[in-house]
């Protein structure tokens, strides 16, 4: 028996990956490879609130978060190795 995979379910895996950090309104399962629009409630100075962005389920439920916060994350460690 093929397990169908339908939206609810990939958003009930979401949240066992991400918790309550983004919002899955937008969200209509196609496949996994299929991008799903994703909304980040983070915010900081550069962008405001990070808002939506798209990703593949697949990345997604394996930990993969929004860009913006990626991109924040990474110029943190720059400024980190700079001052150090
Ligand atoms: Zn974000």
């Amino acid at each position: 028996m093929t397990k169908i995979i339908t939206t609810e379910i990939i958003i009930n895996r979401f949240k066992k990956t991400h918790g309550m950090r983004f919002g899955y309104d937008k969200v209509i399962y196609k496949s996994a490879k299929d991008k799903v629009l994703i909304y980040c409630f983070e915010s900081d100075d550069k962008y405001g609130i990070h808002a939506y962005f798209l990703q593949t389920p697949d990345n997604h439920s394996k930990g993969k978060t929004c860009p913006k916060c990626t991109g924040h994350y990474r110029m943190n460690i720059t400024d980190f190795i700079e001052k150090s």
